[in-house]
């Protein structure tokens, strides 16, 4: 259960000494029980309250960390059934099983995909994070693993022989490897070694009661870090996924408070099948999903759908403030301004760079909002822009001085002239898609 503010507020010295940067005790505490703020900011609390409200307040689904310090992958940790509720934190891991009885050049091939399908959207680059090496006895299980472990990617070990697992771990403990996997049989010994190297494990189970026995046991032995797997058709897969978000959410049972695993290829042949597979896992609640291989066509719609389930509803996504050359422009170049909403600075740059005319680009921080919006809340405005061209110094690059203002606020011409003085304001076309005729028109007056 979320703590309360007024809980949290009982454990502070009530002083209201200002030291962690909130005017009172109160006040820190609502922050600490909204998640934005850390308890260990109030240097008078007794590390023994640290430790208690650490642990009421940890998330019912437990973070799993791995792939290498500079690119960490971190599992689980979601709070809410339904992005709406507040907004889930960490997106799936998504990547490619490499087997040993491939073909050396399938293998190569494969880890090549992995690290060079990456696209670039609203200024994040989407990517593959995550790759399990399956030991199917052909001997290539440990040459792969040093290949892989290369990659700086999460590493799934898909093996159950302990002696080739002990091999592999120390050739990729950086990446803090995944042990796949732990069920009825074997969990003891599986167990024992994910224990000695301090690793995740997976926990396999045909249904949520053995996945429950099994993770229960594992925790006993010392393991902390557990992934569920539940084994099955996608019809008792999606069912169980649901049951288990319910049950660790909700019903706070903690043996199912783990990230889960999905492998979409082990239930169909069909790759078109098993991509729509992913994209189901991806909406609930896969935290990490296997596909037997990786093809443009399947990779980028299920990135697109991370990148939209797993961006904050209520955070509008946001191009840093600055100047932005694009093409390549001279003294000679105009200015675009715009607000810094992501979707706007891709269109918009995007169309100039159509146009094959350089142009610099003004982003104005209106706290990620559409011109319109940021117009009528008062934050694109005559007097915006004009501190903005002012402060960043544009008149350094171009003695042009020309100011293209999006189409849709016309209305601000006239006041950003006199805030302005000696540059030339134009207004631009109300649609991005206009732009590359708008600036011919414009280089030809
Ligand atoms: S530092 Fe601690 S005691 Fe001081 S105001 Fe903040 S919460 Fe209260």
């Amino acid at each position: 259960m979320a703590l309360k503010p007024l809980d949290i507020f009982k454990l502070l010295p009530k002083t209201n000494c200002k030291e962690c940067g909130f005017p009172t005790c109160l006040a820190f505490a609502m922050q600490i029980a909204m998640g934005k703020e850390d308890i260990k900011k109030c240097p008078h609390v007794s590390e023994e309250t640290k430790a208690k409200l650490l642990q009421e307040a940890a998330p019912p689904m437990k973070v799993i960390s791995i792939g290498k310090d500079n690119e960490k992958i971190n599992l689980g940790g979601e709070t809410v059934m339904f992005r709406h509720e507040k907004t889930f934190y960490n997106s799936p891991a998504i990547g490619c099983i490499i087997s040993d009885s491939m073909s050396d050049e399938e293998i190569d091939n494969s880890i090549k995909n992995t690290i060079d399908m990456n696209y670039d959207r609203v200024g994040v680059t989407l990517k593959s994070n995550i790759i399990g090496i399956k030991d199917d006895g052909k001997g290539k299980f440990i040459d792969i693993v040093k290949k892989t472990s290369q990659t700086a990617k999460g590493l799934i070990l898909m093996s159950q022989n302990p002696s080739i697992l002990n091999q592999a771990i120390p050739l990729c403990k950086d990446v803090n490897p995944i042990l796949f996997y732990a069920d009825t049989v074997n969990y003891q010994e599986m167990g024992s070694i994910a224990k000695q190297f301090s690793v995740p494990i997976v926990v396999k189970g045909k249904s949520i009661d053995e996945l429950v026995d099994i993770s229960k046991k594992i925790a006993e032995m010392g393991v902390e870090n557990i992934i569920l797997y539940p084994e099955g058709s996608i019809n008792q897969v999606y069912k169980n996924l649901i049951l288990i978000r319910r049950a660790a959410i909700l019903g706070k049972i903690k043996e199912l408070g783990y990230p889960v695993l999905t492998i979409p290829t082990f239930m169909t042949d069909d790759y078109l099948k098993e991509t729509m597979y992913a994209g189901n896992f991806i909406a609930k609640y896969g935290g990490i999903i296997l596909l037997s291989k990786l093809t443009g066509e399947a990779l980028f719609p299920l990135f697109l759908e991370r990148l939209n389930i797993f961006t904050d509803p209520q955070k509008p996504m946001a191009t840093p403030e600055g100047i932005y050359e694009i093409g390549k422009p001279d003294s000679k170049s105009p200015v675009f301004v715009t607000t810094n909403f992501s979707l706007t600075y891709f269109i918009v740059s995007g169309e100039i760079e159509n146009s094959k005319t350089g142009a610099y680009l003004l982003i104005q921080d209106a706290e990620g909002l559409s011109v319109l919006t940021a117009w009528a809340a008062d934050k694109f405005n005559a007097e915006t822009i004009a501190t903005l061209v002012k402060k960043s110094k544009i008149e350094e690059k171009t003695s042009n001085k020309t100011l293209i203002l999006p189409g849709m606020v016309a209305q601000i011409m006239g006041e950003l002239e006199e805030e302005l003085p000696g540059w030339k304001i134009v207004l631009g076309p109300r649609e991005a898609a206009h732009i590359p005729v708008f600036l011919k028109d414009l280089s030809s007056t």
